[in-house]
């Protein structure tokens, strides 16, 4: 029997969307259709066709490509860069603001070829620029960028190549900017660019005392590493204007960090950043441009909260307090409305790519049947036990959780001590789990759940085990703890009856996925349907786009998965643009020094002796060879098709 099923009558895909909360994180391009699917819509508010990605999984298996697949909806890209810039354009339209918006991409947020490509494809109408910080970003996004009226915005910290780089690109006819970060770099600047008699566009990066809450609060305020303080930028103004290069000096720039989930901050940081405007075109700079950096942040929890993966205000409103920020403070003193630029990296790429992967297994919270008659133990142990079952009764939940905790730890005590057999363990135990379930189930008819009771509910859970690494696809939620929505792809016409967690194969207690986002606050578990015999249960993690691809690591030599991309079609229609395979067997193991020919001829070496002891014949040898050859073209993770048999 079934014990802790949710006794449902009905179910639907209305239900389904709360339970996983995609209504509120989908954002418009992720929801459930009628067929119980999860859907695209890469058009979002805009609308257009959907397609299932339940589908899309199956199809990219019939084309032979393995789980896990990362996948990319080309289109979203191109929807999220025409909503900033539509965004800031009707804002600007409403409030008389005198200038422009123009937005770059930050090449550290996705740095994938193929990324920047469709950012340089789908921004160039907006005249989207990019962000680099560092020589091979800066060798990148001018290989990309085709557009001479978007901006290059050089970060970070620059030496003589890099000075270099970005003096020839603006030769080239780029609109480049060097933002001054660290006060040292403004003399090199000065130096290289009179060796090659280039003039190039200044900026210079300030240390904000605002500091913003979140998950990067350190990157603002005083504790920030970046950015010049108010001594330093007089020393830069000084340097600049002995040089009589104080007309170079046009941008303003501060970055307060990533996924700011307070609007708060993003009007603090903008008020005192136009102070300072104003004071550098006092000094005599031309300026011209604010860029306030990154920040926007992504609500992947989908609570519309200052929680950390969430957000408490719409791209509008973001929109909105950034503009009506620089008008308040400059039009007092009459300075003219700078062109605005922000380098939002994550809210542009998180919600185009989902990590998709099927379920291998589960293991499952169901104990065995209690026995007709218990075995006779020394101990009133197990008879204890079934009392407190037969007890459990709503009224008693928390006396008879209580015992249920004690018994098991008394359990615990005397197989310690060798007064009772891992059978007779075994038993105790499986009672201890009947008791927690039926805890369980009489707990839903309470309005009022003891805490104590709650925080046993949440260990009733199967795990299920997701063919992928958290390490290498997901790794914020390891490192931050990172709530990242996740949930199957397909059965949503079915009520789920398993309150799960999931885990990944890297055999790390820390590979598991168990933050999900809730109504009221983040849940530790989901529920999932049990897996059918013959059907494989697809699942996505979704809004992956920014960092995690670069931010993973080899944990357990899991490599890269296999990358697809698609394009949806005006018609509905979809075509796979783009297949990457990840990562073989043999790839991973030379990123960590090992050379495969070396590998080969040493396992040549030991299937030799293994034929001069007499424990392998010459015929089995080779085929023993053949499937390690196998073995290193295969895939990192667990694949279906078998090896060829001895
Ligand atoms: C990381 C970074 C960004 C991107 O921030 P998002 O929050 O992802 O938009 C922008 N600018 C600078 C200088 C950064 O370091």
């Amino acid at each position: 029997m079934n014990n802790h099923t949710l006794h449902s009558k009905s179910w639907s895909t209305q239900e389904a969307s709360k339970h996983y909360c995609i209504d509120k994180w989908g954002a418009n391009y992720f929801s459930i259709n009628e067929a119980g699917d999860v859907v695209v819509t890469p058009g979002g508010a805009d609308n257009g066709p959907s397609i299932s990605l339940y589908e899309i999984a199956q199809e990219i298996e019939m084309r032979g490509l393995s789980m896990p697949v990362l996948l990319r909806i080309e289109n979203i890209l191109g929807s999220q860069i025409k909503l900033l810039h539509e965004t800031f354009r009707k804002v600007i339209r409403e409030n008389d603001y005198r200038g422009v918006y123009k937005g770059v991409f930050p090449i550290k947020v996705n740095q994938q070829e193929q990324v920047i490509e469709a950012i340089g494809q789908f921004g160039e109408n907006f005249n989207h620029g990019l962000e680099a910080g560092s020589k091979p970003e800066l060798i990148a996004a001018i290989s990309m960028l085709k557009n001479r009226n978007a901006c290059l915005i050089c970060n970070g910290y620059k030496d003589e190549e890099f000075i270099d780089l970005g003096l020839f690109a603006v030769k080239m006819g780029y609109q480049v900017f060097f933002v001054i970060e660290v006060p040292g770099e403004v003399d090199l600047i000065i130096e290289r660019s009179k060796y090659h008699n280039i003039t190039p566009t200044l900026g210079l990066r300030i240390k904000l005392s605002t500091q913003a809450e979140g998950q990067w609060a350190e990157s603002g305020g005083d504790s920030s590493v970046f950015g010049l303080t108010m001594s330093h930028i007089i020393d830069v103004i000084d340097r600049l204007k002995q040089e009589e290069m104080l007309d170079c000096l046009q941008l303003l720039h501060y970055h307060i960090g990533s996924q700011i989930p307070n609007i708060r901050d993003i009007r603090a940081g903008a008020m005192e950043a136009c102070r300072l405007y104003e004071e550098l075109v006092k000094e005599g700079a031309p300026m011209g441009y604010l860029d306030l950096g990154g920040g926007l942040a992504v609500d992947y929890d989908g609570s519309n909260t200052d929680s950390h993966s969430s957000r408490n205000y719409s791209l509008e409103e973001y929109c909105s307090d950034i503009v009506e920020s620089i008008i308040t403070v400059l039009d007092k003193n009459d300075i003219p409305h700078p062109t605005i630029i922000t380098e939002s990296g994550r809210a542009i790429v998180a919600y185009y790519s989902v990590l998709i992967f099927n379920i291998l297994d589960v293991s499952s919270f169901e104990p065995h049947p209690i026995p007709a008659t218990l075995p006779d133990v020394d101990s009133d142990l197990l008879e204890n036990l079934m009392t407190t079952y037969n007890m459990v009764s709503a009224k008693d939940i928390q006396e008879c959780c209580n015992d249920a905790l004690f018994y098991r730890s008394q359990a615990r005590q005397l197989f310690k001590h060798g007064h009772i057999t891992i059978r007779e363990r075994a038993q105790a135990e499986n009672l201890v789990q009947h008791i927690l379930i039926k805890i369980s189930e009489f707990s839903r008819e309470l309005t009022h759940i003891p805490k104590d009771v709650q925080t046993m509910n949440r260990l009733i859970y199967d795990i299920y085990y997701g063919n992928f690494s958290l390490f290498q696809s997901l790794p914020d939620v390891w490192a931050i703890d990172q709530i990242l929505p996740t949930m199957p792809l397909h059965r949503h016409l079915e009520k789920p009856s398993r309150q799960a967690i999931i885990s990944d194969i890297t055999c790390d207690c820390d590979g598991k996925i168990d933050s999900f986002p809730g109504i009221i606050e983040k849940k530790s578990n989901i529920m999932l349907h049990p897996l059918k015999p013959d059907e494989e249960y697809y699942m996505g993690v979704f809004l992956v786009g920014a960092y995690q691809e670069t931010l993973g690591d080899l944990h357990n030599l899991f490599g890269d998965t296999n990358v697809v991309s698609i394009h949806v079609n005006d018609d509905g229609s979809y075509k796979f643009i783009l297949e990457l395979e990840g990562d073989s067997v043999a790839d991973v193991l030379s990123y960590v020094g090992y050379d495969i020919r070396a590998i080969r001829t040493r396992l040549k070496a030991q299937a030799e002796d293994a034929i001069q002891n007499g424990l392998v014949s010459p015929h089995e040898r080779k085929s023993i060879l053949a499937n390690f050859e196998e073995g290193l073209r295969g895939y990192t993770y667990f694949e279906k098709q078998s090896t060829t048999d001895i």
